[in-house]
């Protein structure tokens, strides 16, 4: 069964193979829209989400390009246009880490995720952007000119020892997100993040696969409950409808409560 949410309109979402990108793909075509399933690596698991969402009724391809690559996105925007006629909602979510103390981190894990988590995002939204104002807007399809939501972290305020690469990312996508809404709102263009808190996925798998590992987890969680996809998923879908017209610039923390400085729950 499909909710009318999105019905109509043309997705496309970054790192859709895995973890909060492919469970937001999926929620995505439940709720009505065309999918574009963006991966980098791991054809098969592209293809898998591909065939979960057209289960709903509506259109998906697997599309393979590295976000952090100018000619492969553009070339992957280019191609959506031609397949979909639009792009409606741009889901800029592909992310990785690659964890090292300051002193041992080198230039090149530095570099891989600020290209990546950042400047990947910058290179998405460009091109979504791009075709929005192209296309201009069509009332029947949503209030709005397009939607892009950009998939940030608790850690665009949190700073986070031994993962300087990964903080200075994602506060980096706090700053953009906002300049871009602020830029693009004038033209019925609505730019947000949502900022996940610990969500069971393949990036943080050591952080909550053993029952040790997710009691320490869990004493920075208020609402005592690791999060899943889905509830990213579920976020991202209502953010992209007109449900959300009137937010513009806005994080949605979807994190149990892990910004509220746990820490001070017992005094401080
Ligand atoms: P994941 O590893 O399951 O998924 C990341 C996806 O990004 C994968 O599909 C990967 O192949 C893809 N990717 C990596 N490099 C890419 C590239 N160059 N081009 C295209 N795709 C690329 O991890 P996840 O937890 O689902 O992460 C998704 C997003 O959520 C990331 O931006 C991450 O920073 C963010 N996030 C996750 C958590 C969490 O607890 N899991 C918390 C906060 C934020």
């Amino acid at each position: 069964m499909t909710l009318p949410l999105l019905r109509g309109q043309k997705a496309l979402v970054t790192g859709a193979n895995s973890g909060i990108g492919k469970s937001t793909a999926i929620a995505l075509g439940r709720a009505g829209a065309d999918v574009v399933v963006n991966y980098v690596a791991g054809p098969e698991d592209a293809e898998a989400v591909v065939k979960e969402i057209e289960s709903f009724g509506v259109r998906a391809y697997a599309a393979q390009a590295d976000v952090s690559d100018e000619d492969q996105v553009d070339e992957m925007f280019a191609h959506m246009v031609s397949e979909f006629g639009t792009i409606d909602v741009l889901v800029a979510n592909a992310g990785l880490q690659r964890d090292a103390s300051v002193t041992d981190m080198t230039l090149a894990q530095w570099q891989k995720v600020i290209d990546v988590n950042l400047t990947g995002q910058f290179l998405c939204a460009r091109a979504a952007a791009k075709e929005f104002l192209r296309r201009g807007l069509v009332p029947e399809v949503s209030r709005c000119v397009g939607k892009i939501i950009c998939m940030s972290s608790v850690h665009q305020i949190i700073p986070w020892a031994g993962h300087v690469n990964y903080a200075s990312s994602k506060g980096g996508v706090l700053m953009m997100m906002q300049t871009l809404a602020q830029e693009l709102a004038p033209h019925g263009i609505r730019v947000n993040a949502v900022a996940p808190g610990a969500i069971k996925t393949p990036i943080n798998r050591d952080a909550w696969s053993s029952p040790q590992a997710e009691a320490e987890l869990l004493k920075l969680i208020p609402y005592r409950r690791v999060g899943e996809p889905d509830d990213i998923a579920n976020a991202v879908t209502v953010m992209a409808s007109d449900l959300m017209d009137y937010v513009v610039g806005s994080t949605l923390f979807v994190d149990g409560g892990m910004t509220l400085f746990p820490g001070f729950a017992t005094g401080g």
